[in-house]
């Protein structure tokens, strides 16, 4: 089964793939962290990223579907964090991958702001955390947790402004489709993973 994990920056995409690929044996793949790799490795794609994610601006169309596609090689099952976010993405992905599900994760505005600002994560694995949840090292690996640096209040009003523009039609294309499961994305992290497994079994 191939899933995509779709809604706003902040909305939990990153924790929940993790959550779910684990319980269903699915592969992870989130852009954004292909990206920060990258720009931590210092590679050409980590150099070319890095103006745009700094900028909360999407990094370009060709570029992105040509790392998924690479990515998606291979795999028996994928869960997509943070891909496809324009259409152009998404008509792109029809042509080598067939998706089974997008999940839609809605929450509201002013819950979105505080989960960013208080986001953490992993620099060794990439697993996201949050402050609130008290963790002094990565509760996945234990590698030391860092704040991402596109999770100032600055770049969260611009990848916010993105969101709205590029990304929020793809709710619409994929409701079309008749594959997108809307999430109240709401409560603890583990009752909205049990809605997400519900949803997915169906
Ligand atoms: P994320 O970790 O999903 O929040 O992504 C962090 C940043 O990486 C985004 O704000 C974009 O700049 C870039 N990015 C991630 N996925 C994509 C994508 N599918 N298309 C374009 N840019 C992306």
């Amino acid at each position: 089964m191939n899933v995509i994990m779709l809604g706003p920056p902040g909305s939990g995409k990153g924790t929940q793939s993790v959550f779910i690929a684990r319980k269903m044996g699915l592969t992870p793949l989130s852009t954004g962290a292909i990206f920060r790799k990258n720009i931590a490795e210092k590679t050409e794609l980590g150099k070319l990223a890095e103006s745009y994610i700094a900028d909360g601006k999407l990094v370009p169309d060709e570029v992105t579907v040509n790392l998924v596609k690479d990515s998606v090689k291979g795999t028996d099952g994928v869960i997509l964090d943070g891909f496809p976010r324009t259409v152009a993405q998404a008509e792109a992905l029809e042509t080598f991958l067939k998706v089974d599900k997008v999940v839609y994760l809605d929450v509201e505005f002013d819950a979105l702001l505080k989960r960013l600002t208080g986001r953490r994560e992993c620099r060794k694995c990439g697993a996201p955390t949050h402050i609130s949840l008290g963790f002094t090292s990565c509760p996945q690996c234990g590698g030391e947790l860092i704040q991402r640096a596109d999770d100032t209040e600055e770049v969260i009003t611009k990848r916010f402004t993105e969101y709205e523009k590029a990304t929020s039609p793809l709710v619409e294309f994929y409701s079309k489709k008749g594959n997108l499961v809307r999430i109240e994305a709401k409560g603890s992290i583990e009752e909205i993973t049990e809605k997400i497994f519900e949803a997915l079994e169906k």
